[in-house]
């Protein structure tokens, strides 16, 4: 088994100055290709010229991520010795499929923290029928994490960061099911390492909302060690349990919610399914602002639907396996949490 890990990661509050240093210090070579948007590159116009004042830069913005338009643009991003990722979901996509297409090393400078796929090396990309697909890609080589920049994105990416993680208590539960089941030995250390992560961020819900520089420490190295749990282990499972399932279905369903939101909301379903805590569940996401309830997350149409057809979106033992969720089970359910009135 292979494990990949970044091998540098740069946090701090402000990283100017320090950016050119990081990535002349990783000794790709003087071209890189600078993917990201128009829009991040007004607010990070300091990490790109930066970059460009030290490297040879191409700009490149993904018009879309459709995979035949993003296997284009690897033709030319063949010609440099290594791309820079800036940007939110979209940018990160590109940049890691694009990677993986051209085998170049890449760089990425996140500048909202939504969600736990940072060091992962799967990429959701559109399968050009304007589905979304989970594709093999590449993971980082480094992370440059400035948390001014982070700080000044809105709340609700930290919120939806932060629900990412409360997800994984469902997540290992679901784990733990699956080993006592027989289906898929149990790793304590990914467990714990996964455990660790929300229980940390569970700890400094008020200060994030407050924009903390610790509590953004504290969320960055949660996403982080998320990841790193999935990488060592080779698949999701550690942070991807029954919720991941009922969101996959809700994306399926139209559902334009922020990743992290639905899952945090789908871990109360979980958690109830579980026989566990789901009130100590709900009272964190109401503590980070997060929604409660199928019609602030704005699924009150599908939700019944999504939960009813969890279980088989993919080959993954969970709860969802041991309770046979009917229609009826899955109102009953839905209002019993308080999800649907
Ligand atoms: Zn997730």
């Amino acid at each position: 088994m292979i494990v990949s890990l970044p091998y540098k990661i740069l946090i701090d509050k402000n990283t100017k100055g320090k950016v050119a240093d990081t990535l002349e210090n990783l000794n790709f070579g003087k071209n890189c290709a600078i993917i990201c948007t128009e829009h991040v590159q007004n607010i990070c116009s300091t990490i790109s010229s930066e970059v460009s004042s030290a490297f040879e830069v191409e700009m490149s913005e993904p018009a879309t991520i459709e995979i035949n338009h993003l296997k284009e643009m690897a033709k030319d991003v063949k010609a440099v010795d290594f791309i820079v990722g800036i940007g939110g979901g979209k940018s990160m996509d590109a940049a890691k499929y694009l990677a993986f297409l051209a085998q170049k090393p890449w760089v990425a400078i996140p500048t909202i923290l939504s969600h736990d796929g940072v060091v992962s090396s799967r990429a959701i990309i559109d399968d050009g029928q304007g589905n979304w697909m989970s594709v093999t890609a590449q993971e980082p080589a480094a992370i440059i994490a400035d948390l001014e920049v982070i700080k000044n994105a809105g709340y609700k990416y930290i919120a939806s960061g932060m629900g990412d993680l409360l997800s994984n208590f469902s997540a290992v539960e679901d784990w733990k099911l699956a080993d006592k089941a027989g289906k898929e030995n149990y790793h304590e250390m990914m467990g714990k390492l996964s455990l660790i992560s929300a229980e940390a961020v569970t700890k400094h819900i008020d200060d994030l909302k407050k924009k903390d520089y610790h509590a953004l420490e504290v969320l960055f190295w949660s996403l982080v060690s998320s990841g790193f749990a999935m990488n060592i282990y080779g698949s999701s499972r550690p942070c991807s349990g029954s919720e991941h399932n009922i969101s996959h279905m809700l994306d399926k369903l139209g559902s334009k919610a922020l990743h992290g939101n639905q899952v945090a909301l789908t871990s109360i379903i979980s958690s109830y399914l579980q026989k566990g805590d789901w009130q100590k569940t709900k009272s964190n996401l109401e503590k980070a602002g997060l929604p409660v309830t199928a019609k602030e997350l704005g699924v009150e149409d599908i939700i019944v639907e999504a939960l009813v057809s969890a279980k088989n979106v993919r080959d993954r033992y969970t709860i969802l396996n041991e309770v046979n969720v009917t229609k009826k089970k899955a109102e009953e359910v839905l209002k019993e949490t308080g999800i649907i009135p």
